[in-house]
């Protein structure tokens, strides 16, 4: 086994394709075998619903002692790139899956599709059409009618043979024949009525450059990949399942040497999100987002960037499960997940995003100590560090209100709060500039409240805070929802025109405690009151810029309390 050591072994729950491995087992089918693959087109990156078809079909073969490869369906060299292909890989090893020298290419089976596809004709099974596009989609039918037989359907072996090749040669150009099976126009599934297996593109592949000019369909390509690479569960998305009596026709008829079994089940799919890699694609293009791995894509390149860990997004996975039923994630619970694991492992720092300067008027001038703050209360190994505190601090602009209402438990005038880890804190006066804004706090503080007599007084509320001359400056960029609508394609309508303006917001001139400044990119911290943060790769020495991964606030929380 290739798995490493941090993947989850651990069985998920039971589900319906864990239950059809397991017979499978114990009768011995597909000699004792459990062997799954995981088969992206490399034509985009890979989002949060890969992530769920990965850590199936690494799941499954991990509980079954089996093996899982990575296959490329790089069968449409069109939108294909090797660009696609290292950050899939990438993504995956991230994502904490292993799979040896399994890596597989459907291009590297091309000539043998090439033969099961002469055996075909052959055989009878398969024939070159010459109708156009347009004509064969007329011909089709429909789900009431029948479909009309091709003038090309009772073309002889040898011309078949002959056309097939010249196709190969690249006598043809685009679009002039396809190579079809020969199965029923009145079949009741449109799948099979003479579906295309090959089409004359004159475009050079990623891998395979000019030796091709005919491409294999999916639909020809897929079953037989899964065959010649010894698959035993062939396990994808509903959309499928029409597509499941032809997948067996093409094993029946091509007779390669092992007989895999596609099972499908229910794509993931999440709430306020785009999972199509071709809306994806447009985001990117559009510059309607920075690149695949900005921050509010929800790639797996996106997510890492964010701050999200693997084990987090494996966890998801986990907690949807594999069903048969389609139906939509709210996307609240795997902000919840993320926040849970962020919660066991991130140390927690006082940063300000929006500063207020204060002045603690009976605090010594020149004076500084320092105080004890704890790394993570969820957990004791992580100690504690101390912060720099003196005279002059600057608070969150929002926890301050000249006129608060009621309830507004932090600063303002002549109310006392706690300062995180450290003092109680009373404001005895506003300053403010020309145009009316508030510039400065003057202040004065409790001297007994840290290790005094007044240690264990409570006042109604805690904020944060950082030392005004220690503190270091920080870009944060706090993320939103990247689409408005809970359904941003609904109805047919163009998701794009559903983007939320306001779905990053980019803060400068905020303040970190000193410690923070030199943090790698990807370590990650909770900013007490604020939320979940990672260092972003866009950091330079001495300008450390923050992503905001999650708030604090869990909405999951409180829906599944309402649930009961
Ligand atoms: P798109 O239609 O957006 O291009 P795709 O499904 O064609 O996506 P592939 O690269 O072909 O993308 O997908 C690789 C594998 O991941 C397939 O087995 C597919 O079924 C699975 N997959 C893709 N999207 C999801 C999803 N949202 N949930 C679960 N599995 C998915
Ligand atoms: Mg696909």
């Amino acid at each position: 086994m290739d798995q490493p050591a941090d993947a989850p072994v651990a069985p998920a729950a039971a589900d319906f394709i864990r239950e059809i491995a397991a017979d499978d087992l114990r009768t011995g089918k597909h000699g004792g075998r459990v062997h799954t693959r995981f088969p992206p087109e490399p034509n985009g990156y890979l989002h949060i619903g890969h992530a769920k078809s990965i850590c199936l079909n690494f799941g499954v073969a991990a509980e079954f002692g089996g093996l899982c490869n990575l296959r490329y369906d790089d069968t449409n060299p069109a939108k294909e790139d090797v660009e696609y292909v290292e950050a899939i890989e990438e993504d995956v090893r991230w994502l904490g899956f292993a799979w040896g020298d399994r890596t597989f290419y459907a291009s590297d089976y091309f000539e043998a599709l090439y033969r099961y596809a002469e055996q075909l004709i052959r055989d009878g099974k398969a024939y070159v059409d010459s109708l156009s596009a347009d004509d064969i989609r007329r011909n089709r039918g429909t789900l009431t009618e029948p479909g009309r037989n091709s003038p090309y359907r009772e073309r002889s072996v040898e011309d078949n043979l002959d056309l097939f090749g010249r196709m190969r040669a690249g006598e043809f150009p685009d679009g002039t024949h396809v190579l079809r099976a020969r199965i029923d126009m009145a079949s009741p599934n449109i799948n099979m009525r003479d579906p295309t297996l090959y089409r004359i593109r004159h475009a050079a592949h990623h891998r395979t450059g000019d030796a091709w000019c005919i491409y294999p369909t999916y639909d020809y390509a897929h079953p037989i990949s899964d065959a010649l690479e010894g698959i035993t569960h062939s396990l994808c998305t509903l959309e499928f399942e029409d597509h499941r009596p032809l997948y067996d026709w093409v094993i029946e008829h091509t007779r390669p040497p092992a007989r895999p079994r596609q099972i499908e089940f229910a794509r993931l799919n999440l709430n306020y999100t785009v999972m199509s890699k071709r809306k994806l694609l447009a985001l990117v293009e559009q510059k309607l987002v920075h690149g695949w791995d900005d921050p509010r894509m929800p790639t797996i390149a996106g997510l890492r960037r964010r701050g999200c860990t693997p084990e987090a997004i494996r966890d998801f996975c986990a907690r949807i499960g594999v069903a048969k039923k389609e139906n939509v994630v709210d996307v609240a619970l795997l902000e919840h997940t993320v926040r849970e694991d962020l919660n066991r492992r991130a140390r927690r720092a006082l940063a300000v995003l929006r500063p207020l300067r204060i002045v603690i008027e009976n605090y010594p001038e020149g004076r500084e100590e320092h105080v004890q703050a704890v790394n993570n209360p969820e957990d004791p190994a992580a100690g504690t560090r101390l912060l720099p505190f003196s005279r002059e601090l600057c608070i969150e602009r929002d926890d301050f209100m000249e006129s608060p209402p009621k309830k507004f438990f932090r600063l303002s005038p002549g109310v006392e709060v706690r300062l995180r880890y450290a003092y109680i804190l009373k404001c005895e006066r506003v300053v403010k500039d020309a145009s009316g804004v508030v510039t400065e706090l003057r202040c004065t503080y409790d001297p007994g409240s840290l290790s005094g007599p007044t240690a264990t007084r409570r006042v109604k509320g805690t904020i944060h805070w950082v030392s005004a001359a220690r503190a270091r400056g920080a870009e944060v960029r706090l993320y939103d929802r990247l689409f408005r609508s809970p359904d941003p394609g609904e109805g047919g309508r163009d998701p794009l025109s559903d983007l939320n303006p306001d779905s990053l917001d980019r803060l400068s001139g905020c303040l970190i405690e000193p410690a923070l400044a030199d943090a790698e990119p990807g370590a990650r911290f909770q900013f007490e009151r604020l939320g979940y943060f990672c260092v972003d790769p866009d950091s330079r020495p001495g300008a450390p810029v923050f992503n905001r991964t999650v708030t604090l606030k869990d909405t999951w929380a409180r829906i599944a309390q309402r649930a009961g």
